[in-house]
């Protein structure tokens, strides 16, 4: 390629829009342009990164036994209706309507049209395992698009689904594709960690994601330095406290006016006690039905976990009326002593002693509150989001946390999809059987954002020599110096032919303004051909990442690439 005829609108100044240092330069070196919000268009540097990275999955993939297809993006209403997902999915879901007035959406992810597919082909045990997988874009209607490409409404996704006969063989399914994603996020040069994850919209009894670190994530990750558990704080267990060894005594009951203070801020400062002595109530509606909620005010209740140990489809904080009605007093002043709906309780809450919560009455709340002396929940349960300073639940460790970005996730669903829509097969008995399945995502575009967070300097982009959009760029200092155009042509057709990806500056701009684009759009090496170095037949070989300076001789130049290349890219 030619930098002269190449599509390549480089920026100098930083977009406005940008407050990543990914987007920031997806749209300074050229690589993509937004359409809509959430909505790209990729240049041809943007594609040629993303169909490396495609090259690297697609390899991968196949070598752990899986097959490309091709579905719809396009997905008709009833197999979302089937799977009882039409409802559920909400507002995130993109629907239209053909001229017929029948309703599709446009796939956001793919288990209905795949689960549909593979029961009207896939009979007999003998067909299974199946790993089926694609990539293509997905759409999602997210309530903040943001970061550019990171989290957009289009999006390219590589999703495969495995169809086992038993849950072994899905289990075998599971690892090999997080044996994969493994290899896969490697070979983009991309440290990406997993983590035990909720199961989230897609469903399914077990998952991980694959999170790369960094400040700007939007989840937030424990993890144990010591045994190297780590989870979503979506997911991550909490361990009951420990009681205190000498514990004060129990103190009697007592109302406190507290005029006009209704949070756990406001009551600690007014009393001078730790937020760990206040017993925070909440009032939530679970399918329709009012419970509470008790956790020490020094922590925060995980909606997922209560969810999940309710057991409930519907669940959101209750409103004013109904808090009203629940507890005879306004917003503020809920407690556990005398409540008469079901109570449930986090592990915090067992350990405190003599502890403050509302008295159900306006401006009052109760001191020495004691559990099981005041009141008795109706459960004890971890509904915590975990912190750091925990406990590991696997080793006792105290856990520290940090932010991440999701760039893969693996998914056990086991029935979850087959059962609801009837996709079965005839086992070795001749027994009908519903397919045990597994699906896998990695988030195509959100990594190409992703390795250039983790690879790059305040001039640009240092692409890892696997995904770089040209692997070498040549420079000649002035183009027009007969000589140096000449090397320059020689060079880059040497290295053409030696299947080097490589790119020709042959503009006509000084040479500051071409070292300036090479350095942002972020080639690996860079080989500079000016009469500094032609009169002894050599030129100036400079990688990206370390910014060092060779000089090597002409005569030997695609020798001398291609062992760079292979130092910095292993
Ligand atoms: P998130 O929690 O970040 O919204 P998700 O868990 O909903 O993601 P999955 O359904 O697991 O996403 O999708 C598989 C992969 O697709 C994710 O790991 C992520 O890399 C990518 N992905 C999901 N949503 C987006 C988006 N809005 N923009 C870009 N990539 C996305
Ligand atoms: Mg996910």
């Amino acid at each position: 390629m030619r930098a002269s005829q190449l599509y390549a609108p480089t920026l100098r100044e930083v977009p406005a829009e940008a407050e990543l240092v990914s987007h920031q330069y997806m749209l300074r070196a050229g690589l993509m342009r937004k359409s809509a919000s959430g909505v790209y268009s990729y240049l041809p540097l943007g594609v040629r990164v993303l169909h490396k990275i495609m090259a690297i999955i697609r390899e991968e993939l196949d070598q752990a036994g899986a097959q490309e297809i091709m579905l719809p993006i396009v997905q008709p209403a009833e197999l979302w209706q089937e799977s009882g997902r039409w409802n559920e999915y909400g507002p995130e879901m993109f629907r239209l309507l053909d001229r017929h007035q029948r309703q599709f959406c446009l796939g956001p992810t793919h288990e209905e049209i795949i689960t549909a597919l593979v029961r009207t082909d896939v009979r007999s045990y003998k067909q299974l395992p199946l790993r089926l997988y694609q990539i293509q874009n997905k759409y999602r209607d997210e309530i903040r698009p943001r970061f550019g490409v990171i989290r957009s409404r289009e999006f390219i996704m590589k999703d495969l689904y495995s169809f086992d006969r038993d849950e072994s063989g899905a289990q075998a399914s599971y690892q090999a594709m997080y044996d994969a994603y493994t290899r896969i996020f490697a070979r983009c040069g991309l440290k990406a960690h997993p983590v035990e994850a909720d199961t989230g919209a897609i469903g399914g009894d077990q998952s991980h994601e694959f999170m790369v670190l960094g400040d700007a994530g939007e989840d937030l990750i424990v993890f144990c330095p010591h045994c190297g558990y780590a989870a979503n704080v979506e997911r991550a267990e909490c361990v009951p406290y420990d009681p205190d060894e000498e514990s004060a005594a129990l103190a009697k009951l007592e109302k406190i006016a507290t005029p006009g203070i209704t949070t756990v801020e406001e009551l600690t400062k007014r009393l001078q006690i730790e937020p760990g002595q206040v017993i925070k109530t909440m009032i939530y509606i679970a399918d329709g039905k009012p419970v509470a909620v008790l956790i020490s005010g020094n922590h925060d209740v995980n909606e997922i976990k209560l969810k999940r140990a309710l057991n409930c489809d519907q669940l959101e904080l209750a409103d004013a009326q109904t808090i009203a009605t629940v507890t005879n007093a306004p917003v503020g002043f809920a407690g556990p002593v005398g409540l008469t709906i079901p109570i449930f309780a986090d592990y915090s809450v067992t350990t405190v002693v003599n502890g403050v919560s509302g008295a159900n009455k306006k401006d009052y709340h109760l001191r020495n509150v004691n559990i099981n002396r005041d009141y008795t929940p109706t459960q004890i349960l971890d509904l915590r989001e975990a912190r750091a300073g925990e406990r590991c639940v696997r080793c006792g460790q105290i856990l520290e946390e940090a932010r991440g970005t999701e760039v893969g996730q693996v998914f056990y669903l086991g029935t979850k999809y087959s059962q609801p829509m009837k996709a079965v097969f005839l086992d070795q008995e001749g027994q009908e059987r519903p397919f045990v399945m597994g699906c896998y995502g990695i988030g195509v575009s959100r990594t190409m954002a992703a390795i250039i967070e983790q690879h790059h300097d305040e001039d640009g982009i240092r692409w890892p020599v696997s995904v770089a959009p040209y692997s070498v760029i040549v420079v000649p200092i002035s183009y027009k110096d007969e000589e140096q155009r000449s090397v320059a042509e020689h060079i880059y057709k040497t290295l053409t032919s030696a299947g080097i990806d490589a790119i020709l500056d042959d503009r006509d701009e000084r040479p500051g303004v071409k070292f300036k684009d090479a350095d942002l759009i972020g080639y690996p090496l860079r080989i500079t051909v000016g009469p500094k170095h032609l009169v002894d037949g050599n030129v100036e070989l400079r990688l990206r990442s370390s910014k060092e300076q060779f000089v090597v001789p002409i005569a030997e130049i695609d020798n001398q690439v291609s062992t760079f290349l292979n130092r910095i890219g292993e």
